[in-house]
């Protein structure tokens, strides 16, 4: 049976007075049994923190956790049956990898022979038993973090918690250790709790994310809602690349089509019903994903006018800079195109029409901040 985790109210705040910084702020989040649920955020917004507080390394100085609706919130980490994993291995050089993935399973006084067995099953999960005589300094890196991985999962742990897990490695081992991780979870049906900074790993891993901003969650949401459906300025930009466009609204239709005037001209957006009720002349901000725009020629009807300033040819797709409106002033949008016809390719400063499909607008509030 897998572990529903609820956070309720979390807050850690580090120091007091002048000194006092909150490093975790009333979060609450409930993890669904056997969810691979990620902390996503730029450095420094509250992650190992929040995590840390899950395996009770750090005690809330507000809030409760639960485990299974158990309260675990002053329960000692080794009580709490979570295995852990961080960016560096720290497995012992002097051990072998079946020492070392053994370990947790001696001073939990497991008897020999179903510590054997369990330790062969955990480095099979993580395809290493044909390392189990190996020193760490004989593996590569990739296959430290596959131990320091069985390590966690001998001891059979109601929940994982995962720190970076492969910020260590170059890219090409963290793409293959991607799907890796995550067939190891979803096999053992391990609640996962899994921290990191790359919003790539994030998206292609996660059951659901959350979003983190100093401290706070800011959205939680599968990789599929949160990239369609930000519900801020920094969701959307944090999670790929997107423009930002301040419009207003224009006019709105009995079909809830939303028409949003720029200073180059009118686009058509048909925003989803769980954005923000919308109201004549408000001012919003859009954000428009590069791969929404399309080029097509200039005086195409709908399309706003615009000069191709420079393009770059990656195979699949095109990268294009595009100036948005007939100023020099104007915005220039990030714009990518799937197999771009050669004459959409070079630095050739042509005019182009601006094609942006409705259902890809998202129509943001407009905070203070957020006016040019
Ligand atoms: P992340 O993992 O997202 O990079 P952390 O949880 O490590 O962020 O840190 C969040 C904030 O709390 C940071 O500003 C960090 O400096 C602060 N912090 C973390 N641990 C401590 C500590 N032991 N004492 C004081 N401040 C801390
Ligand atoms: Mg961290």
């Amino acid at each position: 049976m897998s572990t529903q985790i609820d956070l309720v109210s979390i807050t850690k705040a580090f120091g007091s007075g002048s000194n006092k910084a909150v490093a975790v702020d009333d979060v609450s989040v409930a993890i669904n049994p056997g969810e691979l649920f990620f902390l996503l955020g730029p450095s420094g917004c509250g992650k190992t923190t929040l995590l840390r507080m899950i395996a009770g390394f750090i005690e809330p100085t507000n809030g409760i956790i639960q485990f299974d609706s158990k309260d675990v919130t002053n329960t000692p980490p080794n009580q709490r049956n979570t295995g852990m994993v961080f960016q560096s291995y720290a497995l012992w050089p002097h051990m072998t990898v079946e020492q070392n993935v053994a370990f947790g399973l001696s001073i939990r006084k497991v008897p020999q022979d179903q510590r054997r067995r369990a330790v062969l099953e955990a480095l099979e999960a993580v395809r290493m038993a044909d390392y189990a005589g190996r020193k760490p300094t004989q593996l590569s890196g990739g296959q430290q973090q596959r131990v320091a991985l069985a390590r966690a999962l001998v001891i059979r742990p109601q929940v994982l918690l995962l720190d970076e897990p492969l910020s260590n490695l170059d890219a090409k081992l963290r793409i293959e250790l991607r799907s890796e991780i995550r067939r190891i979870c979803k096999t053992a049906g391990l609640t996962t709790v899994y921290v990191t900074h790359d919003q790539k790993e994030a998206l292609s891993m996660a059951d659901r994310i959350a979003i983190m901003r100093d401290g706070h969650i800011q959205q939680v949401g599968s990789p599929r809602e949160l990239y369609r459906e930000p519900k801020s300025r920094f969701v959307a930009s944090f999670l790929g690349e997107t423009n930002f466009i301040e419009a207003k609204v224009d006019s709105i239709d009995d079909a809830g089509r939303v028409m949003l005037l720029t200073a180059a001209g009118k686009f058509l957006a048909r925003p989803s019903r769980k954005n923000t009720p919308l109201a004549r002349d408000q001012r919003v901000l859009c954000s428009i994903r590069p791969e929404s725009i399309h080029l097509v020629e200039m005086n195409e009807a709908g399309a706003l006018p615009g000069k191709r300033l420079e393009s770059t040819y990656l195979g699949e797709i095109a990268q294009h800079q595009v100036r948005l409106g007939q100023q020099e002033t104007g915005q220039v949008l990030a714009v990518s195109e799937l197999n771009p016809p050669a004459d959409h390719l070079g630095t050739s400063h042509t005019q182009v029409g601006i094609m942006i499909n409705p259902d890809d607008v998202v129509i943001l509030p407009m905070m203070r901040a957020d006016r040019s």
